[in-house]
């Protein structure tokens, strides 16, 4: 296989300075007409003593700069991400052109609710189909995030408690769980129970049952979790909850493996979150902006955030905001600005609308049968800490490596010199030095056999010449970093002032 080329070999660039660095003192990127205003007086105390230290460049030195670094990136456009659904699946190029589309593009949030009727029939279809998706009964799509979706999902949790005068104190959360879990529980009020899963990865209803009394208000639990294992006694483990009153929260993070077969509200879960960015066609990562609808029974629905849309019927007055957004006196109150991010439930509508229910069940399928084909690949190089079937991403170890003292860190960076990006690393955390792979529906064989081949080779290089991995990446633009040191002491600072180097 010929070596990919690092970033910087594909632009015969070797390094990009600043732009502080690039300043040449007087050069500008702009011409403007004389000022035709008298100039106001501005009071002496308000004006800054010299001019702000600004790069100065032109209009192309400046384009340039930010063309070349955006091709140090490497993304899901430019090739295979085993980072999946979870962190960012590549997403159909139609999601990113609907939300351009004027009528959407240029709605103000204050605009007469009459004028966005169409936008709010979108937001209504677009909460039936999730709700379709899971088998819930209602769905917000304010939440901007999976995190936001959880918080929102356990306040609506503890208004029904508080509803019926039950104040309950306690959350149960797997071991297997993401971070963000037990810190939205605890945020909600309530303090986390652990239940450990068993040796197959698997939460068992006795471990449940161990833990769950009166004073657990609900149980959060992710299915299929964190292993990417489907929670096979998620209903028995539901049934033990409810018949203590608790309630059954569902991380749908991993919807990806589930939509179109097997659907939540089915197997007992009363409220879950959707990732519109994971699961949605939305990117992910970057920071947002991201949407994290949630779905919930009929008990929660009262408790739901404000405003809750409602599409013109006929007999309501058209000038009347109440017909369209009504509020719900017992409502947790209002969890976003306006209706949640718009342009990104314009990408999950477009999605869903283009996949249709059997597109949808497709991509699930082949999600799962990739996920399925690289364990298999890789299982006799690759330590696979639990044997049961897993579904859309698949889970390994170093353990093997280690006898050769390599770790998962530098498989990982290794990686990189066969042009693969790295898989996620060091998550799930019950997984000592896990490597998690989910290659996605996008991917066809020939992308899947191109990244076990290396991984394969790889885990042979560990075996006859361990050094060369633990010293990687060689090819590529920068080397092995100093991680934990860019963590503590990042330097942040512009190292010289404007225009110094052109001078000097
Ligand atoms: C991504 C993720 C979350 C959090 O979602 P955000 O949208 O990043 O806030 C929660 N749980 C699981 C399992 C996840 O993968």
């Amino acid at each position: 296989m010929p070596r990919a080329l690092s970033r910087g070999e594909e632009n015969m660039l070797l390094e990009e300075s600043t732009l502080f660095e690039q300043s040449v003192k007087g050069r500008t990127g702009y011409s403007l007409p004389p000022s035709d205003v008298p100039i106001a007086e501005v009071p002496k105390g308000i004006l800054r003593k010299e001019s702000a230290a600004l790069p100065e460049l032109s209009e192309a030195d400046v384009v340039r700069h930010f063309v070349r670094l955006s091709t140090y990136n490497y993304n899901k456009d430019a090739g295979f991400y085993p980072l999946g659904s979870c962190t960012m699946k590549y997403n159909p190029k139609v999601a990113d052109l609907t939300p351009t589309f004027e009528g959407f593009a240029n709605t103000h949030p204050y605009q007469p609710v009459e004028t966005v009727e169409g936008n709010i029939k979108l937001i209504k279809e677009l909460e039936s189909y999730l709700a379709e998706i899971s088998g819930l009964d209602a769905v917000t799509l304010q939440p901007c995030a999976g995190a936001h979706g959880e918080m929102t999902g356990i306040l609506c949790v503890r208004a029904y408690h508080e509803s019926k005068d039950d104040l309950r104190k306690k959350v149960i959360i797997p071991d297997s769980a993401h971070g963000t879990n037990p810190a939205s529980v605890a945020i909600c009020g309530y303090s986390v129970v652990e239940a450990k899963s068993n040796e197959e990865g698997l939460l068992t209803p006795e471990a449940v049952a161990k833990v769950m009394d009166e004073d657990v208000a609900a149980i959060m639990i992710t299915n299929p979790n964190t292993l990417g294992i489907f929670e096979t006694h998620i209903k028995e483990i539901a049934d033990i909850v409810h018949a203590k009153g608790g309630l059954v929260y569902m991380d749908g993070a991993n919807l990806n493996a589930l939509m179109g077969i097997s659907r939540p509200g089915d197997f007992g879960v009363d409220v879950m979150h959707f990732n519109l960015h994971k699961t949605f066609a939305t990117p992910h990562g970057g920071g947002g902006p991201g949407s994290g609808p949630i779905g919930v029974k009929k008990m929660l629905v009262p408790f739901l955030p404000n405003p809750v849309c409602h599409p013109h019927k006929s007999g309501d007055l058209p000038n009347s905001p109440d017909s369209r957004l009504r509020g719900n006196d017992r409502s947790i109150g209002r969890v976003k600005a306006f209706y949640g991010n718009f342009s990104v439930l314009v990408r999950g509508y477009t999605y869903i609308r283009e996949m249709g229910p059997d597109g949808l069940k497709r991509a699930t399928e082949l999600a799962v049968l990739n996920a399925a084909y690289i364990k298999a690949r890789l299982s006799q190089d690759y330590y696979v800490p639990y044997c049961t079937p897993s579904l859309h991403e698949c889970v390994f170890s170093d353990k093997f490596q280690n006898e050769h003292d390599v770790k998962t860190l530098d498989i990982a960076k290794r990686l990189m010199d066969y042009g693969q990006h790295p898989p996620t690393i060091y998550f799930p955390l019950i997984v000592h030095g896990a490597i998690m792979i989910e290659p996605t529906e996008t991917e066809n064989k020939a992308a899947c056999d191109a990244f076990c081949d290396a991984m394969i080779k790889i885990a042979e290089e560990c075996r006859t010449n361990p050094d060369l991995v633990k010293s990687a990446p060689k090819t590529t633009f920068r080397k092995r970093l100093d991680e934990a040191r860019a963590v503590k002491d990042p330097r942040l600072k512009v190292a010289r002032k404007c225009g110094e180097r052109c001078e000097s």
